[in-house]
């Protein structure tokens, strides 16, 4: 099917499936200029190998060494903006279309786009914990402690180890990836967008969605099962969904 068709494919599932909810991952992010993991070159894991360096083991080996590898990246994220993909969903579920996004980013941009119902299921930048007592911290406070000198950051309660509200390699799955699954249990549409679905168990939730579209520059693979498979950069078929729908974003978001 051409691209015009795919758009207008699209238009209607979303008019005739109710609930539909989005499954989104790091390549809806990258048009907001966050590197993904996977995209050949610019993916992250070109560079670093995530499971040494973003993993428990990682952290309580080396704490020190794990925020000189990894907390810059982490602040990058916060001069980054939301994209027509991201505006789209939120604009989406504001009109009625789509009921919420569960999301692999760890970078907020879905809140900030307006998104409401958001289930962060590999955690956020938000917040972060003292991983001997627990006591919860706003994120910012261990930014301040790495930048002036403290590293490893540690909690002024207990002395222990602070560490971000994110999912790393090796942790058990955050609450809002159960609330997730609980949620797409009658999912009749599920909208999967910039994600290589080889990250498990994320991957495996496009099994609990009676139909599955997929947004993703490259093949994933879900592909052969999925209902309708869009090729393409996310924030070009937003915009051109949001048009065929008779909702247009209006210019530059
Ligand atoms: P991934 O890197 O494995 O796959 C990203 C996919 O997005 C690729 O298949 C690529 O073809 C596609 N893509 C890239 N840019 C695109 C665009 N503009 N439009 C459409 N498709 C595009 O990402 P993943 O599946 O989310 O898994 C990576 C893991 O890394 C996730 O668990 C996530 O938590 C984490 N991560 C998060 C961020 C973030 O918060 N923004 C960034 C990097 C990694």
């Amino acid at each position: 099917m051409e691209y015009p068709g795919q758009i207008a494919a699209l238009a209607d599932l979303l008019r005739n499936c109710r609930p539909c909810y989005a499954l989104t991952g790091a390549g809806i992010s990258t048009e907001s200029g966050i590197p993904d993991f996977r995209s050949p070159g610019t993916g992250l894991w070109t560079k670093y190998d995530p499971i040494k360096t973003a993993s428990l083991t990682a952290l309580r080996r080396d704490p020190a060494k794990f925020y000189e590898i990894n907390l810059t990246r982490w602040t990058s994220y916060r001069g980054c903006r939301p994209n027509n993909a991201h505006l789209a969903l939120a604009r989406l579920e504001k009109l009625g279309y789509v009921a919420g996004v569960i999301t692999q980013n760890i970078d907020g941009l879905h809140r900030e786009a307006g998104s409401r119902r958001v289930w962060e299921v590999h955690g956020h930048l938000r917040t972060c914990r003292c991983m001997k007592c627990a006591g919860s911290y706003p994120f910012d406070l261990l930014v301040e402690r790495v930048k002036s000198g403290q590293n490893p950051p540690l909690c002024e309660k207990c002395g222990g180890v602070l560490r971000p509200d994110v999912v790393l390699f090796e942790d058990r799955m955050s609450d809002d990836f159960f609330a997730a699954t609980q949620v797409l249990t009658g999912c009749q549409l599920l909208i999967v967008v910039g994600s290589s679905l080889t990250v498990y168990p994320v991957a495996g939730l496009p099994q609990l969605a009676r139909r599955v579209v997929i947004i993703n520059r490259d093949p994933t693979p879900w592909d052969e099962q999925a209902e309708l498979v869009i090729r393409r950069m996310a924030g070009q078929v937003f915009t051109d969904l949001m048009t065929a729908l008779g909702e247009p974003l209006e210019i530059g978001g």
